[in-house]
């Protein structure tokens, strides 16, 4: 009875595929084979006039899982998922319906939507950079097992404990460290130039003899191909000959690549995330490499940025119930997992933070440990919610000020309010309560009424942790309501992600105070200088970092910003474009934008060289001086406000209530 009612009934929501017209929908049901389609992925065993297999979608031992090739359907007696060719890709690569008629169109060779010809002209294209990428796998490939060149590199890996399989099966590679070897073996292969350029492999050299001929992108680097879809759509590359400031570089954003929307090792994860209804992140390509070679198999990771709700929509896409984070104990594994933790707290996903004793890799951690041993470890893994929670508890003590403690009420609100009610939130209470030494039932008041900001008096004394924008995607994946933070007010009860911050930038985490709008406007403006410079190099955002300028921002939200810029410039993959769209107000982000938009025309045409480098850095560092100082009176006249009686009402009222 399924069978038939999956067949033949418009099962699919067609979605945004207007321009898919129905007679190619037919034709490409009728060309596609399902049986070559789905034997791609299990094995399948004649059974009659069917075929039989394990089911993909159901952890099993025997199978129950049928082909069926004359009604061109698939069918599991033991879950009872069915349906034709499109729906098979769907449910297992977690595609929408267009994505996966795309990808079996592209197989069968059928021009899904002729109409639009720029759209074509667009899919073309990503596929020929998909096929340049190809061969420059083979290429790196190539270098690494057969050439004199790749020695270092199947060193590097045998020392990491890569074994030859599994470097194999990852189609490891390596770019060797010469100018331009991959770019004159794609040249001998014919391959436009223009290509490897737009796939982000050749840079065209800007000046000498040979301007404008490609130069390689990836020289002495262990390469790791990311892919999507079936196709290699951009690599990373771990440094391991030569000099350059960056350990990890990647594929810049191409047609085929967006990094903020692709995780790596989910084509590979993706029956584990189903079965086990849980995904592993990781920061590193190699943390998520050596998860799978130990068996724990449903690990991916970012490619070289943060998180980012399509990530989370990914997964949940796949079959991830829960999210676990693998986050190095450092800062900048602490900042990330925290962001992390909020994502997806602001989903409403389920998510636990593990982070691996003694400052191992994860990849250390199950070679010392075994599989099973790393999956107590997993299972153990502390709540995200809980991890955020001690983070803001660590800040204060039974010591601190009143005022110190309204905060901290102030602070987790929005945390115990993500958290299911019932004992769940309860115990959070008590844990808070406990750390502050105030009565339970007086933390509970405190958080559960409307914060302070709402009954129209003050706003918020502490910049809650700042949410990333949600956009529909994430936000259709949420479930009940979560916390959203603004400087206008918390709108706890909000259906979360709907809405940016309407907050103005300049009153965006700011703690009441009396009124100094000239220092803290001027000290705004440079801070917006210094983001929009440091944007334009890695060495330039290490250089504000190590300034310790972004400590004293007195912009929130570009402090924020600042931080993230240094996690990439650290990771060698800063992302100017990236971090500006990710700014969660309007009004800052287009500010930003201008800001970026004058300095770039400013040096158009300028080659970006070591001249090019001092300068920008001479223009930096006298922001940073002048930064320094205005931001010096900027804090004085703080310490005066805080000091006046009149802005203690604010908290006044929460401090008597958290019983203190
Ligand atoms: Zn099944």
């Amino acid at each position: 009875m399924a069978l038939a009612l999956a067949w033949g009934m418009p099962q699919h929501p067609r979605g945004r595929v207007a321009s898919i017209s129905d007679e190619k929908l037919q034709e490409l049901r009728d060309r596609v084979d399902l049986v070559a389609v789905v034997q791609r992925r299990v094995q399948l065993k004649k059974s009659g006039r069917d075929l039989r297999g394990l089911c993909p979608f159901h952890g099993e031992k025997t199978p129950s899982f049928y082909v069926v090739p004359d009604k061109r359907i698939f069918h599991c007696f033991g879950c009872g998922k069915t349906g034709d060719a499109i729906k098979f890709v769907m449910e297992l690569e977690g595609k929408s319906f267009p994505e996966a008629a795309e990808a079996l169109a592209l197989e069968a060779g059928i021009e899904l939507s002729p109409q639009d010809p720029q759209e074509a002209r667009r899919a073309a294209r990503r596929a020929a950079l998909g096929e340049v990428n190809e061969k420059a796998s083979t290429f790196f490939e190539r270098v690494l097992w057969e050439h004199p060149k790749g020695k270092v590199a199947r060193e590097h890996l045998a020392k990491r404990g890569i074994s030859v399989e599994t470097a194999k099966a990852w189609r490891l590679g390596y770019a060797p460290n010469l100018w331009d070897a991959l770019c004159k073996s794609l040249a001998q292969k014919k391959v436009e130039a223009s290509l490897v350029e737009e796939a982000g492999l050749g840079i065209p050299r800007g000046k000498g003899p040979g301007k404008g001929t490609l130069y390689d992108r990836f020289r002495g680097r262990l390469t790791i191909p990311i892919r999507e879809s079936g196709r290699i759509v951009a690599f990373g590359g771990r440094l391991l000959e030569g000099e350059s400031e960056a350990k990890y570089l990647n594929s810049p954003e191409t047609p085929l690549y967006h990094k903020g929307q692709v995780l790596f090792a989910l084509d590979r994860a993706r029956e584990a995330v189903r079965r086990e209804g849980v995904a592993l992140f990781t920061e590193g390509y190699f943390d998520a490499i050596g998860l799978h070679q130990a068996g724990i198999t449903a690990a991916v990771a970012t490619c070289g940025t943060a998180m980012t709700e399509r990530h989370l929509e990914l997964v949940s896409r796949a079959g991830a119930k829960e999210l676990v984070f693998i986050f190095d104990g450092d800062a900048a594994g602490i900042r990330a997992a925290t962001r992390a933790s909020e994502l997806a707290a602001a989903a409403g996903v389920t998510a636990r933070v593990l982070v691996p004793p003694d400052g191992e890799d994860p990849d250390e951690t199950v070679a010392r440990t075994g599989t099973a041993g790393f999956r107590e470890l997993l299972s153990a893994a502390q709540p995200a919610l809980e991890f955020l929670l001690d983070r803001e508890l660590l800040r204060v003590g039974k010591d601190a000020s009143v005022e110190a403690r309204v905060r901290t009420v102030e602070a987790v609100r929005g945390i115990v309010r993500a958290a299911p009610k019932g004992l769940a939130r309860d115990l959070y209470i008590d844990k808070v309560a406990q750390k502050l030494g105030a009565p339970p039932d007086a933390v509970r008041m405190a958080l559960e009424a409307p914060a302070r900001a709402e009954q129209g008096s003050a706003r918020p004394t502490t910049p809650l942790p700042q949410r990333p924008p949600m956009r529909a995607g994430a936000a259709r994946m949420a479930a009940g309501t979560t916390r959203q933070r603004s400087a206008g007010g918390d709108a706890d009860e909000r259906p979360q992600g709907l809405a940016r911050s309407p907050a103005p930038p300049e009153t965006a985490g700011s703690r009441p105070q009396a009124p100094r709008p000239a220092a803290r406007r001027l000290a705004q403006q440079i801070e917006l200088r210094i983001v929009a410079q440091m944007l334009q190099g890695t060495e330039l955002s290490l250089l504000v970092e190590s300034s310790g300028a972004a400590a004293r921002f007195t912009h929130a939200g570009l402090r924020e910003l600042a931080e993230r810029a240094f996690a990439q410039a650290r990771a060698g993959s800063l992302d100017a474009a990236a971090l500006v769209q990710s700014v969660e107000h309007d009004a800052l982000r287009d500010k930003l934008g201008k800001v970026i938009e004058e300095i770039d025309a400013s040096v158009r045409g300028v080659e970006r060289d070591q001249a090019f480098l001092a300068t920008a850095r001479r223009t930096l560092e006298s922001a940073l001086r002048k930064h320094a100082s205005v931001a010096g009176q900027e804090e004085i006249g703080q310490r005066n406000a805080a000091a006046a009686p009149r802005v203690a009402h604010g908290d006044g009222e929460g401090g008597q209530k958290t019983g203190a």
